[in-house]
């Protein structure tokens, strides 16, 4: 059985009907007027106009399944942040059971993570310096990025201009702990590093 279960609101824009595919979706942009809108309880309300982002190439592309491992996931939405010279995005993606995922593409890097509920003794990753370990963890990698935009839905709202420091914290077999710090959460995601190769496009 896939999970196809949809829900349906009204854009308060333009009155197009908007597709939700993931339960507890927050933000949704409009595929008809590009409105964001957010998504509380049973009330729909309008954030504004986002700018689209510009299309890349790319092996993933919203709603379009995927397999990877056997399991199948289909990209809901995608979340793009600055670096300066580039971007990396953040794909948000469900499995056949409704389960949200992340998928992480950095130029070639793609990582595959779940959120996880852990809480952080740190409030900003200024504690942390690359090659300190915690518990068999190591720090790998820090950095930061701007949200520029996003595309499709999404499980949380996000604010645009925002910065997010992360931190990716690895061990043994391409596991991964990624941290990352927005101005008021903490998340904890947890995964491995996947080879693009093994995702077989649907
Ligand atoms: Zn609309």
């Amino acid at each position: 059985m896939l999970y196809e279960e949809k829900f349906t609101e009204n854009c308060p824009q333009c009155g197009d009907a908007l597709a939700i595919h993931f339960k507890y979706t927050k933000l949704i942009k409009c595929h008809s007027c590009k409105s964001t809108i957010f998504l509380e309880d049973d009330s729909v309300k309008l954030i504004g106009k986002s700018a689209v982002l510009s299309p890349e190439p790319s092996l993933i592309q919203l709603h379009k399944a995927f397999k990877f491992q056997k399991k199948r996931f289909t990209p809901l939405g995608k979340i793009r942040y600055s670096y300066g010279r580039g971007f990396w995005e953040e794909w948000f993606l469900q499995d056949e059971n409704g389960k949200p995922f992340w998928l992480s593409i950095d130029e070639g890097d793609f990582v595959l993570e779940e959120k996880i509920n852990f809480s952080l003794p740190f409030k900003k990753n200024r504690e942390f310096k690359v090659g300190q370990y915690l518990n068999d963890y190591q720090i790998t990698e820090i950095g930061e990025g701007v949200c520029v935009g996003f595309e499709g839905e999404l499980p949380e709202a996000i604010k645009l201009n925002e910065t997010h420091q992360y931190v990716h914290l690895s061990r043994g077999n391409g596991e991964l702990l990624t941290l990352e710090f927005a101005e008021n959460e903490t998340m904890t995601f947890k995964g491995q590093w996947i080879d693009p190769l093994a995702i077989e496009v649907l």
